[in-house]
């Protein structure tokens, strides 16, 4: 069992209540919160499974001691586990991970009622009953799916219930292709408005460069998700899942964007879980950002791919970034690449600089024609605008 002997620091700005989307929260904190009341803590591939890439019962066993203490004292806790492919792999006697998506597919599918006989029977042996609850990044795009499964994972954790969530991946691949959950866990913290994400991974955080370059040093904390952080992320992928560094730090801007603070740690770290919920100094903490946007605009940050750029003048990269307008034809002044009206597109300031991306009116020919143009255009409407 972890002792939990250490009193926990309660910072002013640490305790932050599950509140409503659109209520005004408190200014961000580069403190990090203590005692959070609402957390998702995400556990990857490489974080539950041994050498034989089979769940590690033993290590499972760590982190859910911990999150039975936690559970204990009132914390209400969503487990976002992968490890289904993992499970399924030994169940069908498979050595390696399959390359296909409909053997990966099937392998999750079989897998995933193992890992589930797994969680429950660590867990609810002490109390709290499981729930299994599968998802897709789509469930946040379709307001009904949304509610619903706000509706379901709130009367959840009312009950007392841990809702353990994973990609459904019967009907959707995003994760297994790119991601090993860590969006997922972005959505489900913005879907139960958690207070914290922890993503337990098997690196102790975000460091200066490549974790194994000498003088690679971990940055404890990281107020701004920068192109260079990004680029310097590790790339590498595991054996056994589809994470990285890259798709931890894109799940993290979501779940920033959606007012939830997170940190990433090392989950093999003695009381890893427990050490960050107090508050202390583990792992790379990323501060939320202010205010907390709409769900849907969090869509649009996540959005494929975007088709092409708009370049925009200083008067219109001030009235997007700083004043919740719209985006008009006057502030235009050049594009960039083609596409169709509804496409996802980048909003670039005169220096070329991310301002913000959205969903823009205009097919990019048409565009381009009335560029500069007076008149109040719409190009992109404020509520298909996302601010970067
Ligand atoms: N949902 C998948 C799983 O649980 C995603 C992780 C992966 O790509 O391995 O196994």
């Amino acid at each position: 069992m972890v002792a939990l002997d250490r009193p926990a620091e309660r910072g002013a700005a640490g305790v932050t209540k599950a509140v409503d989307a659109e209520a005004p929260l408190p200014a961000a904190s580069a403190r990090r919160p203590a005692e959070a009341k609402r957390v998702v803590v995400k556990l990857g591939t490489s974080s539950l499974t041994s050498d034989d890439g089979m769940p590690d019962r033993q290590r499972l066993q760590r982190i859910t001691e911990q999150v039975l203490s936690l559970h204990r004292k009132g914390v209400q806790i969503v487990i976002v586990s992968s490890g289904a492919i993992a499970a399924g792999m030994s169940a069908l006697g498979l050595e390696r991970r399959p390359a296909d998506m409909p053997t990966l597919q099937a392998t999750a599918a079989v897998g995933q009622r193992r890992l589930m006989d797994l969680w429950a029977d660590l867990l609810e042996g002490e109390g709290p009953p499981v729930a299994q609850v599968l998802l897709t990044q789509h469930d946040i795009v379709q307001r009904s799916h949304y509610v619903n499964a706000r509706n379901t994972l709130e009367r959840l954790l009312e009950l007392g219930a841990i809702p353990i969530v994973n990609e459904n991946d019967t009907v959707a691949v995003e994760e297994i292709r790119y991601g090993d959950n860590d969006r997922i866990a972005a959505l489900v913290a913005n879907i139960v408005r958690a207070d914290l994400l922890v993503l337990l991974s098997d690196v102790e955080g975000v460091f200066t460069s490549h974790p194994s370059t000498p003088g690679a040093s971990l940055l404890t904390t990281v107020e701004e998700i920068t192109p260079d952080l990004l680029r310097s992320a590790a790339r590498g992928r595991s054996a056994l899942g589809s994470g990285g560094m890259a798709s931890k730090l894109e799940a993290v801007r979501i779940a920033s964007l959606s007012g939830v603070a997170v940190v990433i740690a090392f989950g093999d770290r003695p009381g890893a879980l427990i050490d960050v919920w107090q508050g202390q100094d583990v792992g790379t903490y990323f501060p939320a950002s202010r205010p907390r946007q709409a769900a849907r605009k969090l869509w649009i940050a996540w959005a494929p791919t975007a088709r092409g750029r708009i370049v925009v003048d200083e008067g219109a990269r001030r009235a997007v970034s700083h004043g919740n307008k719209s985006l008009l034809a006057a502030g235009v002044r050049a594009v960039e690449g083609s596409f169709k009206a509804g496409d996802a597109v980048e909003v670039v300031g005169p220096e070329g600089e991310l301002v913000a991306k959205g969903l823009v009116a205009f097919d990019s020919d048409l565009l381009a024609e009335i560029i500069g143009t007076k008149g109040g255009r719409e190009v992109i409407h404020r509520d298909q605008l996302v601010v970067l």
